[in-house]
């Protein structure tokens, strides 16, 4: 039997309702690769309450973190420096002391195999920047909780604040004998690998791409953004071409396992919000009727049970009662104002879109999947998928396993 760690976590952050779809990827992501350490969310006031609770539903633990309302040293720090709003909200990290060891991970960012290993490396771990490899990118990273470490960071921040106006400027500064040091604290590329990777170094993403550990959705344009077409299965390939078939295949990895484990959790916790689907996609006539027969199905006559799917994917305390701490601290930022709940599509359903769909999918390096049965896509559409089967996350990371290797 695989022992459960307890005092040591993954720990990711949302400050809004769009970026805890991203932290429930995430943390489902792990789920699936059998991580034996505690998966733990930062989360700020602005998150509604329903989203909270499916954060609870997924995660061992969640915290609510307010520099606004607190009085201590962040607060203070914050009126003097406003501008570093998330990156504040950030390094809140470091007061997880319950725990000896963490890895921060990024909303934006998706496990494709157990990392547990990151958990052998030391404060400051991390893997190169693909902007600029001398820094480390602050996606992925190995700390150690503590909260003389964080007054140093604040005052740091206060004093100095970040030359790129975030956390990684924060974080490059304050470690900053990362680059020289101790080559143990550089990752290897395959923990935090964007898609910039890809498109400037593609032979290498093919001779070493097949470990992958992480892949991020680095910059302005995450899984979120895209349309999904729950027919096909896929994102619709909007403005991309066949040269993007390899990110499209992690967009599709990332919005299988929105559509498969996620969406029925916010549906069942009623955190999906279906307005935001109806002022995103006014032109996918029937989408709304769809969407909605999808959650009345759910919620009233057939319930699914994300307990049973995470059962079947090795969550090791699905039944567990989960704990809810409130520590310190957080803010509103500017990123939350710019990316309100509204930005979000949910799963689309556009049959127009499914013979270029088809047609887009000839050209991917990966395998495709047979054309679902009439049947089969009925089922899927009254919110009937067989997640235990067909439809099960299990079947889906086939696909990504069957490229990688
Ligand atoms: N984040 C958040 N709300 C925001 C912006 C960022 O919660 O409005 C958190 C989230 O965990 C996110 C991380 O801060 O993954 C870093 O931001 P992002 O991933 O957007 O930056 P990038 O990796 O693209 O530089
Ligand atoms: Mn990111």
């Amino acid at each position: 039997m695989v022992s459960v760690v307890k005092d040591q976590a993954f720990v990711t952050l949302a400050t809004n309702d769009v970026y805890c779809q991203g932290a429930l990827v995430l943390c489902q992501s792990l789920r699936h690769h059998k991580t034996t350490r505690q998966i733990v969310a930062l989360f700020t006031p602005q998150v509604s309450s329903n989203m909270r609770r499916a954060l609870e539903r997924l995660f061992d633990e969640v915290v609510e973190v307010n520099v606004l309302d607190s009085g201590d040293s962040a607060h203070l720090a914050l009126l003097s420096r406003p501008e570093l709003g998330v990156t504040f909200t950030k390094i809140h990290c470091w007061c997880l002391t319950q725990y000896s060891k963490c890895v921060f991970m990024d909303a934006d960012t998706l496990v494709c195999n157990n990392i547990d290993d990151l958990f052998e490396r030391e404060e400051l771990s991390a893997a190169p920047d693909p902007g600029w490899p001398d820094c480390f990118n602050s996606g992925v990273f190995v700390y150690r909780p503590s909260l003389e470490t964080y007054n140093q960071l604040l005052k740091f921040a206060t004093e100095n604040g970040s030359f790129d106006g975030g956390d990684q400027g924060l974080l490059n500064s304050f470690f900053s004998d990362w680059s020289t040091a101790d080559i143990y604290k550089h990752l290897p590329f395959i923990y935090n690998l964007s898609a910039i990777a890809i498109y400037s170094y593609l032979p290498a993403f093919k001779q070493f791409g097949s470990s992958l550990k992480v892949f991020h959705f680095l910059g302005p344009t995450k899984p979120w953004h895209h349309k999904y077409d729950a027919q096909t299965k896929g994102v619709i390939q909007e403005n991309m071409s066949p040269s993007d078939s390899l990110f499209i295949d992690f967009l599709n990895l990332w919005w299988d396992i929105y559509a498969t484990c996620i969406w029925p959790l916010l549906v069942e916790y009623k955190a999906a919000d279906t307005k935001m689907i109806e002022y995103q996609m006014p032109e996918a006539g029937d989408l709304q009727v769809k969407m909605r027969r999808q959650e009345e199905t759910v919620a009233h006559e057939k319930p699914i049970k994300p307990a049973e799917i995470l059962e079947t994917q090795g969550h090791p305390q699905s039944t567990e009662k989960r704990e809810k701490i409130t520590a310190g601290p957080s803010m509103s930022s500017k990123r939350e104002t710019e990316m309100m709940p509204s930005d979000t599509p949910g799963p689309s359903i556009s049959p127009p879109h499914q013979e270029d769909v088809a047609a887009s999918f000839a050209d991917l390096s990966l395998e495709v999947e047979p054309t679902q049965s009439e049947k089969e896509r009925r089922r899927w559409e009254e919110g009937n998928a067989d997640y235990l089967g067909k439809d099960a996350f299990v079947n889906i990371q086939r696909k990504l396993d069957r490229f990688l290797k």
